[in-house]
């Protein structure tokens, strides 16, 4: 974050600009383009990042009317993040801005910048929202992917086990186990073999 808090004297100024912008809504539209249109807080490091939300909320959508403008959702998802952490700028407000920040940033994530600007996500939502649900689309099907390859790889682990005399178990010592083999060291390396005694449940590899 590198952005400087604003001076004491620009904050006055802008305490009066959110005075005046109760008479006058066209005031947004006026200030377009200025960097600071919200309140701020006095606290620099929450000011901070009111400023980096506004800034990478209004880089392709500064033309767009909004039914609550820009800078009071600003404000509010600020508000609701400090609210999440106790009211603390502690280095869990750090971290949950930056996991945030760093989505909005996102140029494949449009859909979550403009839900977050349309209100489809409501900032208390938006504020609490995991990596995994913050992820642009193609990340999402990507993840999704690898998640469904891996619960295929595990059922087709089941579906080859084999029953096998060979095993002896070292608990109850039956021999009524079965047993799968799975690559799980480099290629040229042997596989390892998980065996499962169905006596006892036994389970060990070797
Ligand atoms: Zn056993």
């Amino acid at each position: 974050m590198d952005v400087p808090a604003p001076s004491s004297q620009t904050s006055n100024k802008r305490k009066r600009e959110t005075a005046n912008q109760q008479e006058n809504n066209s005031q947004e539209k006026q200030r377009d383009g200025k960097a600071f249109q919200f309140h701020i807080t006095g606290v620099p490091m929450r000011d901070k990042v009111r400023t980096l939300f506004y800034q990478v909320l209004t880089t392709e959508d500064r033309k767009q009317e909004r039914q609550i403008p820009t800078h009071v959702t600003v404000e509010e998802i600020e508000e609701q993040l400090f609210v999440q952490c106790d009211k603390e700028t502690s280095k869990e407000y750090q971290e949950r801005f930056r996991s945030l920040y760093r989505n909005l940033k996102d140029t494949k994530n449009a859909s979550l910048r403009e839900a977050v600007l349309s209100r489809t996500i409501l900032p208390k939502d938006f504020v609490v929202m995991t990596p995994h649900e913050l992820a642009n689309p193609e990340l999402k099907k990507e993840r999704e992917q690898l998640r469904k390859e891996s619960i295929r790889e595990s059922k087709k682990s089941v579906d080859t086990q084999t029953f096998s005399e060979e095993f002896q178990c070292r608990k109850c010592g039956l021999r009524k186990c079965s047993f799968f083999q799975m690559q799980t060291r480099s290629a040229d390396e042997p596989m390892t073999t998980f065996v499962t005694c169905h006596h006892c449940g036994n389970r060990w590899k070797q």
